[in-house]
């Protein structure tokens, strides 16, 4: 074999999951049809929650990843990734909104979170420029925050001093397969590398993991959701936590194709403040929407009323690795021996991207993984849904 694993895809999650391999003692091979960080992992935020989860698999596992991001910032160095533990809080505008911010924030207690019911008058105190409009809130110390290209580039960097190969500009057309079926690694276009070899093959491809799985013959149902983001000009610290309006969570959660939108603001290491986000399913329609843009502007000046006097800079948009339950797809698959996906974590693969690449290592080093990742199973979808 050339490698014990080959990574396809270089973004977020291919990015912890060579790194996590290498540290585990594998060879590994990481295979980037663009360069690294090019997918969605370039048109993110870089947010690692614990806030807008309720208690449950997904909340264990950003749990576990939350504490992951601690080690490897202490490894890679904070300060090259951006990394802080910056806090969130979450807004609420009417008594009903706060009382189910308040019935969400207990059973988050009781699994593990740290979270602070505010009111009003506490929620000035953390963010002393926010609305009128604002009834109470929460505050949630453990939410972090990372530049996820910087981050993904680090990680990267890191495997390929301690042996790993990287190849960009190379796409993965194929699998390989013994006689038996196993997976022994993948074609690419590359007239250098046509054939690599490999024991354990790690599907990272992101957005493109789903159609990638199925002309493997091993679907996994993973769709783009796109969300915009905006960004203002610099400005001094003026919002110091990541800001969201507890409508959000609901809006992470919903099964409707149609656009959401909830407030999430932020500020950058650079000065300039982020504004989120929109959630809809229209394939990978890239067209910039003026009527989603406008509605993400107005939601953003009623939590924090200066925005209204501060210039857009620019927009962007990206496209979550959508999965219809909302959960990611990490394991080895039991359709196609050798593979392991590792995809589909929507809007959470910064935050969720260390725990990911650890269980992957695990799984590649055929050692007992350290936590439970059964919700997750590459094989737990109905036919109908993989239709
Ligand atoms: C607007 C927006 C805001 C977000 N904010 C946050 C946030 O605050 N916090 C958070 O945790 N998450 C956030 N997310 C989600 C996060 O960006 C994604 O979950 C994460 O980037 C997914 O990483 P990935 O590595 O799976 O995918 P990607 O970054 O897309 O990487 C997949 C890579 O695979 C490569 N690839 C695909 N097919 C092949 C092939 N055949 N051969 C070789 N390479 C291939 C692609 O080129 C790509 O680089 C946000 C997403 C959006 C759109």
């Amino acid at each position: 074999m050339e490698s014990d694993v080959i990574v396809i895809g270089g973004g977020m999650i291919g990015a912890a999951c060579a790194y996590y391999c290498v540290l585990a003692g594998l060879t590994v091979t990481l295979i980037e049809r663009g360069s690294i960080g090019a997918g969605t992992t370039s048109a993110c935020e870089g947010n690692i929650l614990v806030s807008d989860k309720p208690p449950g698999a997904e909340l264990d596992l950003a749990l576990t990843s939350t504490r992951l991001w601690h080690e490897v910032a202490d490894h890679i160095g904070s300060e090259r990734i951006e990394f802080h533990q910056k806090g969130g809080v979450v807004v609420a505008t009417s008594d009903p909104v706060v009382a189910g911010l308040a019935a969400l924030t207990a059973g988050q207690r009781g699994a593990g979170v740290d979270a602070v019911d505010l009111d009003a008058a506490q929620v000035r105190e953390l963010e002393p420029n926010i609305g009128p409009s604002i009834l109470g809130g929460a505050h949630y110390p453990q939410d972090c925050q990372v530049q996820p290209m910087l981050a993904a580039a680090h990680l990267v960097r890191h495997a390929r001093e301690r042996g790993a190969r990287v190849l960009t500009g190379t796409v993965v057309t194929a699998l390989l397969r013994d006689g038996d079926g196993r997976v022994t690694g993948v074609r690419t276009d590359s007239p250098i590398a046509p054939e690599i070899r490999s024991r354990w093959t790690v599907n990272a491809a992101g957005t493109r993991a789903g159609e990638l799985a199925a002309s493997f013959g091993a679907p996994i149902p993973i769709q783009p959701r796109r969300g915009f983001v905006l960004i203002t000009t610099p400005l001094p610290r003026v919002v110091r936590h990541k800001v969201y309006s507890a409508e959000y969570v609901a809006n992470v959660a919903a099964a409707s194709a149609a656009l959401q939108t909830s407030v999430v603001v932020e500020g950058t290491s650079a000065g300039t403040v982020l504004i989120g986000a929109s959630r809809e399913r229209v394939g990978f329609d890239s067209t910039v929407s003026l009527p989603v843009i406008r509605r993400l502007a107005a939601q953003a000046i009623e939590v924090f009323p200066f925005l209204a006097d501060v210039t857009l800079l620019r927009s962007y948009l990206g496209f979550r690795p959508y999965c219809p339950d909302h959960l990611p797809v990490i394991g080895a698959d039991p359709r196609l021996p050798g593979l392991i996906h590792a995809a589909g974590h929507e809007g959470a693969g910064i935050g969720l991207a260390p725990a990911t690449g650890l269980f992957v290592s695990q799984l590649a080093s055929e050692v007992a993984p350290t936590f439970d990742i059964t919700a997750f199973r590459p094989d737990r979808f109905s036919e109908e849904v993989l239709l």
